[in-house]
Protein backbone atom coordinates (compact mmCIF):
# COMPACT_ATOMS: atom_id res chain seq x y z
CA UNK A 1 0.00 0.00 0.00
CA UNK A 2 2.51 2.08 1.19
CA UNK A 3 4.59 1.61 -1.88
CA UNK A 4 1.23 2.43 -4.31
CA UNK A 5 0.36 5.15 -2.33
CA UNK A 6 4.36 6.80 -2.62
CA UNK A 7 4.08 6.14 -6.16
CA UNK A 8 0.92 7.60 -6.83
CA UNK A 9 1.96 10.77 -4.89
CA UNK A 10 4.87 10.39 -7.06
CA UNK A 11 3.31 10.38 -10.43
CA UNK A 12 1.61 13.84 -9.42
CA UNK A 13 4.03 15.33 -8.70
CA UNK A 14 5.40 14.36 -11.82
CA UNK A 15 2.54 15.74 -13.75
CA UNK A 16 2.84 19.16 -12.53
CA UNK A 17 6.38 18.97 -12.89
CA UNK A 18 5.91 17.97 -16.46
CA UNK A 19 3.27 21.10 -16.77
CA UNK A 20 5.21 23.73 -15.02
CA UNK A 21 8.09 22.95 -17.46
CA UNK A 22 6.28 23.19 -20.75
CA UNK A 23 4.72 26.44 -19.49
CA UNK A 24 8.27 27.39 -18.76
CA UNK A 25 9.75 26.74 -22.11
CA UNK A 26 6.48 28.58 -23.52
CA UNK A 27 6.91 31.50 -21.74
CA UNK A 28 11.05 31.80 -22.33
CA UNK A 29 9.75 31.22 -25.98
CA UNK A 30 7.56 34.28 -25.46
CA UNK A 31 9.72 35.94 -23.78
CA UNK A 32 13.03 35.45 -26.27
CA UNK A 33 10.45 36.66 -29.13
CA UNK A 34 9.00 39.67 -27.20
CA UNK A 35 11.59 40.76 -24.95
CA UNK A 36 15.15 39.81 -26.10
CA UNK A 37 16.82 43.44 -26.94
CA UNK A 38 18.80 41.57 -29.71
CA UNK A 39 17.67 39.87 -32.58
CA UNK A 40 21.33 38.84 -33.70
CA UNK A 41 22.21 36.81 -29.91
CA UNK A 42 23.77 33.92 -32.20
CA UNK A 43 26.48 34.68 -34.76
CA UNK A 44 25.96 33.40 -38.18
CA UNK A 45 28.60 30.73 -38.36
CA UNK A 46 30.36 30.50 -41.83
CA UNK A 47 32.71 28.37 -43.53
CA UNK A 48 34.84 28.46 -46.77
CA UNK A 49 33.25 25.94 -49.37
CA UNK A 50 34.63 26.36 -52.86
CA UNK A 51 37.98 27.94 -53.72
CA UNK A 52 38.80 27.46 -57.27
CA UNK A 53 42.43 27.91 -57.81
CA UNK A 54 41.92 29.96 -61.14
CA UNK A 55 41.52 33.14 -58.44
CA UNK A 56 44.93 32.62 -57.92
CA UNK A 57 44.03 33.79 -54.19
CA UNK A 58 45.68 31.34 -51.22
CA UNK A 59 43.32 29.78 -48.44
CA UNK A 60 45.06 32.36 -45.67
CA UNK A 61 44.33 35.44 -48.11
CA UNK A 62 40.96 34.10 -48.14
CA UNK A 63 40.85 33.43 -44.34
CA UNK A 64 42.27 37.05 -43.46
CA UNK A 65 39.52 39.53 -46.27
CA UNK A 66 36.87 37.14 -44.63
CA UNK A 67 37.77 37.93 -41.17
CA UNK A 68 37.99 41.77 -42.15
CA UNK A 69 34.74 41.21 -43.84
CA UNK A 70 33.04 39.89 -40.75
CA UNK A 71 35.06 42.61 -38.46
CA UNK A 72 33.39 45.63 -41.08
CA UNK A 73 29.55 44.56 -39.41
CA UNK A 74 30.57 43.94 -35.93
CA UNK A 75 32.89 46.53 -35.19
CA UNK A 76 30.04 49.45 -35.88
CA UNK A 77 28.32 47.51 -33.21
CA UNK A 78 30.32 45.29 -30.94
CA UNK A 79 28.49 42.47 -31.42
CA UNK A 80 29.21 39.26 -32.49
CA UNK A 81 27.32 38.82 -35.59
CA UNK A 82 29.66 36.17 -37.80
CA UNK A 83 31.52 33.52 -36.76
CA UNK A 84 33.93 31.07 -38.81
CA UNK A 85 33.19 27.73 -37.92
CA UNK A 86 34.72 25.30 -40.69
CA UNK A 87 30.96 23.33 -40.44
CA UNK A 88 29.39 26.66 -40.56
CA UNK A 89 26.00 26.14 -42.43
CA UNK A 90 27.07 29.67 -44.35
CA UNK A 91 28.62 28.49 -47.05
CA UNK A 92 31.00 30.77 -49.29
CA UNK A 93 32.17 29.82 -52.41
CA UNK A 94 34.24 30.94 -55.13
CA UNK A 95 33.05 30.38 -58.76
CA UNK A 96 35.49 30.67 -61.81
CA UNK A 97 33.84 31.76 -65.03
CA UNK A 98 33.69 34.43 -67.32
CA UNK A 99 33.49 37.13 -64.69
CA UNK A 100 36.80 36.96 -62.99
CA UNK A 101 38.04 35.94 -66.77
CA UNK A 102 37.60 39.44 -67.23
CA UNK A 103 38.97 41.02 -64.49
CA UNK A 104 42.35 38.79 -65.15
CA UNK A 105 41.43 40.33 -68.56
CA UNK A 106 41.74 43.90 -66.96
CA UNK A 107 44.71 43.03 -65.24
CA UNK A 108 46.73 42.42 -68.57
CA UNK A 109 45.57 45.61 -69.97
CA UNK A 110 46.49 47.54 -66.88
CA UNK A 111 50.07 46.06 -66.94
CA UNK A 112 49.97 46.91 -71.06
CA UNK A 113 49.47 50.90 -69.52
CA UNK A 114 51.92 50.88 -66.66
CA UNK A 115 54.54 49.59 -69.64
CA UNK A 116 53.23 52.01 -71.78
CA UNK A 117 53.50 54.60 -69.17
CA UNK A 118 57.16 53.70 -68.19
CA UNK A 119 57.99 53.70 -71.84
CA UNK A 120 56.65 57.22 -71.76
CA UNK A 121 58.92 58.49 -69.03
CA UNK A 122 61.90 57.11 -70.73
CA UNK A 123 61.46 58.98 -73.51
CA UNK A 124 60.55 61.68 -72.06
CA UNK A 125 63.90 61.71 -70.34
CA UNK A 126 65.75 61.01 -73.26
CA UNK A 127 64.35 64.11 -74.85
CA UNK A 128 64.92 66.35 -71.87
CA UNK A 129 68.37 65.53 -71.41
CA UNK A 130 69.33 65.85 -75.05
CA UNK A 131 67.39 68.96 -74.70
CA UNK A 132 69.96 69.78 -71.58
CA UNK A 133 72.96 68.89 -74.13
CA UNK A 134 71.71 71.28 -77.00
CA UNK A 135 71.18 74.26 -74.87
CA UNK A 136 74.60 73.73 -73.73
CA UNK A 137 76.20 73.55 -76.14
CA UNK A 138 74.49 76.05 -78.27
CA UNK A 139 74.96 79.09 -75.74
CA UNK A 140 79.40 77.68 -75.77
CA UNK A 141 78.62 77.89 -79.73
CA UNK A 142 77.18 81.23 -79.35
CA UNK A 143 79.88 82.77 -77.08
CA UNK A 144 82.57 81.10 -79.37
CA UNK A 145 80.73 82.71 -82.55
CA UNK A 146 80.61 86.16 -80.91
CA UNK A 147 84.44 86.23 -79.93
CA UNK A 148 84.91 85.01 -83.58
CA UNK A 149 83.33 88.07 -84.52
CA UNK A 150 85.15 90.37 -82.71
CA UNK A 151 88.02 88.94 -83.68
CA UNK A 152 87.73 89.15 -86.92
CA UNK A 153 86.25 92.74 -86.52
CA UNK A 154 89.32 93.94 -85.18
CA UNK A 155 91.47 92.18 -87.60
CA UNK A 156 89.52 93.77 -91.09
CA UNK A 157 90.08 96.98 -89.01
CA UNK A 158 93.47 96.35 -88.95
CA UNK A 159 93.79 95.09 -92.79
CA UNK A 160 91.72 98.27 -93.79
CA UNK A 161 94.30 100.73 -91.67
CA UNK A 162 97.17 99.09 -93.60
CA UNK A 163 95.35 99.23 -97.01
CA UNK A 164 94.78 103.09 -96.41
CA UNK A 165 97.96 103.68 -95.81
CA UNK A 166 99.23 102.05 -98.98
CA UNK A 167 100.15 98.74 -97.12
CA UNK A 168 101.61 97.29 -93.60
CA UNK A 169 105.31 96.94 -93.01
CA UNK A 170 106.63 93.52 -93.68
CA UNK A 171 106.19 92.01 -89.70
CA UNK A 172 102.60 93.65 -89.57
CA UNK A 173 101.98 91.98 -92.42
CA UNK A 174 103.54 88.60 -90.68
CA UNK A 175 101.48 89.11 -87.74
CA UNK A 176 98.43 89.99 -89.53
CA UNK A 177 98.57 86.80 -91.89
CA UNK A 178 99.51 84.90 -88.57
CA UNK A 179 96.03 86.52 -87.20
CA UNK A 180 94.24 85.12 -90.78
CA UNK A 181 95.21 81.55 -90.65
CA UNK A 182 94.26 81.73 -86.61
CA UNK A 183 90.88 82.94 -87.52
CA UNK A 184 90.46 80.08 -90.17
CA UNK A 185 91.62 77.91 -87.62
CA UNK A 186 88.89 79.27 -85.02
CA UNK A 187 86.16 79.42 -88.43
CA UNK A 188 86.89 75.40 -89.12
CA UNK A 189 86.49 74.97 -85.03
CA UNK A 190 82.88 76.52 -85.53
CA UNK A 191 81.63 74.84 -88.46
CA UNK A 192 82.69 71.77 -86.81
CA UNK A 193 80.27 72.66 -83.81
CA UNK A 194 77.64 73.96 -86.10
CA UNK A 195 77.50 70.24 -87.83
CA UNK A 196 77.49 68.92 -83.83
CA UNK A 197 74.41 71.37 -83.43
CA UNK A 198 72.53 70.21 -86.39
CA UNK A 199 73.16 66.70 -85.69
CA UNK A 200 72.23 67.09 -81.95
CA UNK A 201 69.43 68.82 -82.96
CA UNK A 202 67.78 66.25 -85.30
CA UNK A 203 67.83 63.88 -82.19
CA UNK A 204 66.43 66.94 -80.26
CA UNK A 205 63.19 66.49 -82.79
CA UNK A 206 63.28 63.52 -83.48
CA UNK A 207 62.99 62.80 -79.77
CA UNK A 208 59.93 64.60 -79.60
CA UNK A 209 58.29 62.50 -82.17
CA UNK A 210 59.19 59.41 -80.68
CA UNK A 211 57.70 61.12 -77.04
CA UNK A 212 54.14 62.03 -79.02
CA UNK A 213 53.78 58.66 -80.88
CA UNK A 214 54.51 57.13 -76.99
CA UNK A 215 52.16 59.63 -75.42
CA UNK A 216 49.59 58.94 -78.18
CA UNK A 217 49.77 55.23 -77.77
CA UNK A 218 49.26 55.60 -73.68
CA UNK A 219 46.35 57.70 -74.17
CA UNK A 220 44.63 54.96 -76.81
CA UNK A 221 45.53 52.30 -74.12
CA UNK A 222 43.96 54.37 -71.61
CA UNK A 223 41.19 55.36 -73.82
CA UNK A 224 40.34 51.88 -74.84
CA UNK A 225 40.42 50.49 -70.97
CA UNK A 226 38.32 52.71 -69.87
CA UNK A 227 35.91 52.34 -72.25
CA UNK A 228 36.10 48.63 -72.20
CA UNK A 229 36.25 48.52 -67.96
CA UNK A 230 35.41 51.87 -66.97
CA UNK A 231 32.53 52.33 -65.12
CA UNK A 232 30.48 51.79 -61.95
CA UNK A 233 29.48 48.00 -61.44
CA UNK A 234 26.67 46.20 -60.19
CA UNK A 235 27.24 43.93 -57.32
CA UNK A 236 26.49 41.05 -59.08
CA UNK A 237 30.68 39.90 -58.61
CA UNK A 238 29.00 38.18 -55.92
CA UNK A 239 25.38 36.46 -54.80
CA UNK A 240 23.59 35.15 -51.86
CA UNK A 241 21.27 31.91 -51.98
CA UNK A 242 19.82 29.99 -49.42
CA UNK A 243 23.01 29.84 -47.37
CA UNK A 244 25.28 30.29 -50.20
CA UNK A 245 27.55 33.02 -50.85
CA UNK A 246 28.82 32.47 -54.43
CA UNK A 247 31.73 35.02 -55.23
CA UNK A 248 32.11 35.17 -59.47
CA UNK A 249 34.77 37.84 -59.55
CA UNK A 250 36.91 40.94 -57.63
CA UNK A 251 40.20 43.47 -59.11
CA UNK A 252 42.11 43.93 -55.49
CA UNK A 253 41.86 42.26 -52.27
CA UNK A 254 39.83 45.39 -50.83
CA UNK A 255 37.50 44.88 -54.10
CA UNK A 256 36.91 41.40 -52.72
CA UNK A 257 36.38 42.12 -49.21
CA UNK A 258 33.70 44.84 -50.10
CA UNK A 259 31.84 42.36 -52.14
CA UNK A 260 31.99 39.73 -49.87
CA UNK A 261 30.97 41.99 -46.90
CA UNK A 262 28.36 42.96 -49.21
CA UNK A 263 26.62 39.58 -49.78
CA UNK A 264 27.11 38.74 -45.71
CA UNK A 265 25.10 41.51 -45.37
CA UNK A 266 22.20 40.22 -47.31
CA UNK A 267 22.79 36.67 -45.35
CA UNK A 268 21.86 38.67 -42.63
CA UNK A 269 19.01 39.15 -44.37
CA UNK A 270 19.58 42.70 -45.57
CA UNK A 271 18.29 44.51 -48.46
CA UNK A 272 19.48 47.23 -50.37
CA UNK A 273 19.43 50.58 -48.83
CA UNK A 274 19.24 53.54 -51.22
CA UNK A 275 22.56 55.98 -49.87
CA UNK A 276 25.29 55.28 -52.72
CA UNK A 277 27.96 55.37 -49.85
CA UNK A 278 27.14 52.53 -48.13
CA UNK A 279 28.25 49.02 -47.91
CA UNK A 280 24.39 47.54 -49.01
CA UNK A 281 23.73 49.65 -51.91
CA UNK A 282 23.32 48.18 -54.97
CA UNK A 283 26.21 49.62 -56.62
CA UNK A 284 29.77 49.54 -56.04
CA UNK A 285 31.03 52.89 -57.24
CA UNK A 286 31.03 55.56 -54.35
CA UNK A 287 32.35 53.30 -51.40
CA UNK A 288 35.85 54.11 -50.29
CA UNK A 289 37.69 50.95 -50.93
CA UNK A 290 40.60 51.91 -48.58
CA UNK A 291 38.45 52.16 -45.90
CA UNK A 292 35.66 50.19 -45.90
CA UNK A 293 32.86 51.11 -42.69
CA UNK A 294 29.34 50.83 -42.75
CA UNK A 295 27.21 53.80 -43.51
CA UNK A 296 24.18 55.15 -41.27
CA UNK A 297 22.02 53.33 -43.90
CA UNK A 298 24.06 50.43 -43.19
CA UNK A 299 23.67 50.69 -39.61
CA UNK A 300 19.69 51.31 -38.97
CA UNK A 301 19.07 48.36 -41.29
CA UNK A 302 21.61 46.35 -38.73
CA UNK A 303 20.45 47.74 -35.88
CA UNK A 304 16.49 46.75 -37.44
CA UNK A 305 17.39 43.57 -38.08
CA UNK A 306 19.16 43.23 -34.49
CA UNK A 307 16.50 44.90 -33.09
CA UNK A 308 18.80 47.52 -31.36
CA UNK A 309 17.31 51.06 -30.75
ZN1 LIG B 1 23.22 43.14 -53.22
Amino acid sequence: MFKFLKNKIGKFFKLIFNIWFLYLIFFSFLAYLFLNPSGCSYPIKYSLGNLDPRFEISQEDTFNILANAEKIWEDSMGIDIFEYDPKGKLKINFVFDERQQLNIDIKKAEKKIEQSESSVKKVTTLHDDLLVLYNQKLSAYDISLKDYKQQMDTYNQKVDYWNNKGGAPSVIYDELNSQRSNLGIVYDQLSYQEQVLNELLGKVNASVDVTNLTIDRYNTHVDSFNQEFGGAREFDQGDYLSNTINIYEYRTMSDLTLVIAHEMGHALGLNHVDDPYSLMYYLMEKQDLNNIKLSKDDIQALKQRCRIK
